[in-house]
């Protein structure tokens, strides 16, 4: 499996610190060198603090927008 690919079916459990300590090395290896992760990972982030720090089912329609189209950019890279 890509890497990219890996990092995208981790992320919730990279994000939840529910991570096999070896693979969040490897993913934070890869975070390092592949910007197009590290974007993934950082909109992901924030999308998670807003909805943290708001009333429950508060993402904001445009945030969730750029997570998605950020998530199908990062898809159709790995593809090709
Ligand atoms: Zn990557």
């Amino acid at each position: 499996m890509k890497m990219c690919t890996k990092i995208m079916t981790e992320l919730s459990d990279y994000l939840d610190e529910g991570i096999d300590p070896a693979l969040r090395a490897e993913i934070e290896q890869h975070l390092i060198k592949c910007k197009n992760c590290r974007i993934v990972v950082n909109t992901t982030k924030k999308t998670i603090d807003i909805f943290c720090n708001s009333e429950p089912a508060a993402i904001p329609e445009t945030t969730r927008q750029k997570l998605y189209e950020a998530l199908q950019r990062k898809m159709r890279s790995c593809r090709s």
